[in-house]
C-alpha cells in the first residue's frame, strides 16, 4: 500500500489593506466587526477593487516556487452557503490562477506545485455554548492558496515542505505566517493505494506542524485498517480534534461542480506583460536554499551552521554584518558563527558590533583544553624538581611551571593555568 499525500495551504498576506476594499488587513486583537465596510460585509451593490500589491505578492510567491505565471488571469466566484460568507460566494480563482506548474525540492525529492492562486479570507465564526457569533474583521483579508501535487509519501516530508514554505513567505516578507494567529492554515489530503475505488480524504484547517504530522499518521492508520478489511474509505472532509487526538468526519467532500464557479463579473480579467513579470522576478530576495549554499561556499560553514543561520533572514543578515566587522579584527566567519549559535545570541539585544567586541574580549581565554592539558603534563614531566619543590611548600615553584606552559601557548591567563596545574599536582 502506498501513501499518497497532497497539500493545500492558505497564507494570509500582510498588505496594508484588504483584498477588495480599503479596510486594514491586520485584524488580530481588534474589536469584533470594527474593521468592515460594505465591500467586505458583502452588502448588495458594493463593488470590489483588487489590491495590486496583494496580486504582485502572490506572483512573487509563485516565482519563488518556480511557477509559470499566467499572463492572462481572472477572478471567479466560488459559490457556497455558510454564515461566514455573507455574499454567498468567495472571490477566488478557478481555471486561470496567477501561478501554475511550479516545483520545490524537499529532502532531495521534487514536489510539484499545482497552482498558487489569490482569494479572499472569510469571516470568523465564534462558537459559544448555545449560539454562534460572527466577526467580519477577517472577511476580505488577502489569502493565497498554494496547492501541491499528491507527491508526498511521508508525514516527515510534509513537515519539511511546510517549514520551507513558511520560511519562503517570511523571506519574501509577504506574510508572518504565524499559525497561532491563523495566518497559515494547513490542509493535507491523504489516500492509500490498494482500495477498490479511488478516494481522497481531506483534513481541514490545521494550525500547527505537529497536528498535521499527527493527523496524517492517524489517517494512514485509519484508512489502512479499512482497506485491510476490503472496504474503501469514504471520500470526505475531516477535521482534527486536538483533544481526542484524532480526525473526525465533517462532511462528504464537495466536487468542484458543487461550487458552481463562474467568472467574477465585477472584476475585469488581469493581464501582465512578460516585462512586468521579469521585473517582479528581479526583485525577489535571495531565497533560503540559495543563501544556504552561498554560506557554505563563501564562509566555509558546515551544513548544520548554515542551516541555522539562514533559518531566518534577519539572523542571516545579522551574521553577515558581524562577519564584515569581524574581518577587520581577524575574526573568522566560523568563529562568529560558533559564537552566535553556541551562545544563542539574541539579535534584538546585541548589535553586530557589540558581538564582535565581545568575541574579541573572550578570545584570549578561549582555550583548547586538550592542548592545555597536554602541555601541562609535559611541563610536569620535564620539571620534576619544580614539582617536588612545590609539594614541599615552595609556592614560587609553580610559577616556573606556569611560565613553561605559557611559552608553549601564549596569551593564556596565568592564573587559570596556575589553578589547572595545582589541580594536577
Ligand atoms: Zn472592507
Ligand atoms: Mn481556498
Amino acid at each position: 500500500m502506498k501513501t499518497i499525500i497532497g497539500l493545500e495551504v492558505h497564507v494570509e498576506l500582510k498588505t496594508k489593506s484588504k483584498m477588495f476594499c480599503k479596510c486594514k488587513a491586520e485584524y488580530f486583537g481588534e474589536k469584533p466587526n470594527s474593521i468592515t465596510c460594505p465591500v467586505c460585509l458583502g452588502l448588495p451593490g458594493a463593488l470590489p477593487v483588487p489590491n495590486k500589491k496583494a496580486i504582485e505578492w502572490c506572483i512573487s510567491l509563485g516565482l519563488a516556487l518556480n511557477c509559470e505565471i499566467s499572463l492572462f488571469s481572472k477572478f471567479d466566484r466560488k459559490n457556497y452557503f455558510y454564515p461566514d460568507l455573507p455574499k454567498g460566494y468567495q472571490i477566488s480563482q478557478y481555471d486561470r490562477p496567477f501561478c501554475i506548474n511550479g516545483s520545490i525540492e524537499v529532502n532531495g525529492k521534487k514536489i510539484g506545485i499545482t497552482r498558487v492562486h489569490m482569494e479572499e479570507d472569510t469571516g470568523k465564526l465564534i462558537h459559544a455554548e448555545d449560539s454562534s457569533l460572527i466577526d467580519f474583521n477577517r472577511s476580505g483579508v488577502p489569502l493565497v492558496e498554494i496547492v501541491t501535487e499528491p507527491d508526498f509519501e511521508t508525514a516527515e516530508d510534509v513537515k519539511t515542505y511546510l517549514k520551507k514554505l513558511q520560511q519562503i513567505v517570511r523571506y519574501l516578507e509577504i506574510s508572518n505566517a504565524d499559525m497561532e494567529k491563523g495566518q497559515m492554515r494547513l490542509e493535507p489530503n491523504i489516500s492509500l493505494s490498494g482500495s477498490k475505488k479511488p478516494y481522497k480524504v481531506e483534513v481541514k484547517n490545521i494550525n500547527s506542524f505537529n497536528f498535521v504530522d499527527r493527523a496524517i499518521k492517524f489517517e494512514i492508520d485509519r484508512q489502512k485498517k479499512l482497506i485491510d478489511k476490503g472496504e474503501t474509505p469514504i471520500q470526505e472532509t475531516r477535521g482534527w480534534d486536538e483533544r481526542k487526538n484524532q480526525t473526525v468526519s465533517q462532511r462528504t467532500k464537495e466536487e468542484a461542480s458543487d461550487y458552481r464557479y463562474f467568472p467574477e463579473p465585477d472584476i475585469p480579467p488581469i493581464r501582465w506583460t512578460t516585462t512586468e513579470i521579469s521585473n517582479l522576478k528581479s526583485k525577489l530576495p535571495e531565497l533560503p536554499d540559495e543563501k544556504l549554499k552561498r554560506f557554505k561556499k563563501e564562509y566555509g560553514l558546515s551544513d548544520y551552521d548554515s542551516e541555522i543561520l539562514t533559518r531566518e533572514k534577519s539572523l542571516a543578515e545579522y551574521f553577515e554584518e558581524a562577519v564584515k566587522l569581524g574581518t577587520e579584527h581577524d575574526l573568522s566567519p566560523k568563529q562568529i558563527a560558533n559564537y552566535i549559535i553556541n551562545k544563542k545570541i539574541s539579535i534584538e539585544e546585541v548589535l553586530p558590533a557589540q558581538l564582535v567586541k565581545t568575541i574579541l574580549s573572550v578570545k584570549t581565554i578561549t582555550i583548547d583544553e586538550s592542548k592545555l592539558d597536554r602541555e601541562i603534563d609535559e611541563a610536569l614531566k620535564n620539571n620534576e624538581k619544580a614539582v617536588s619543590d612545590f609539594k614541599k611548600g615552595k609556592e614560587q615553584a609553580i610559577m616556573y611551571l606556569v611560565g613553561q606552559v605559557l611559552r608553549k601557548i601564549p596569551g593564556l591567563n596565568a592564573n587559570l593555568v596556575k589553578e589547572r596545574i595545582k589541580s594536577k599536582i
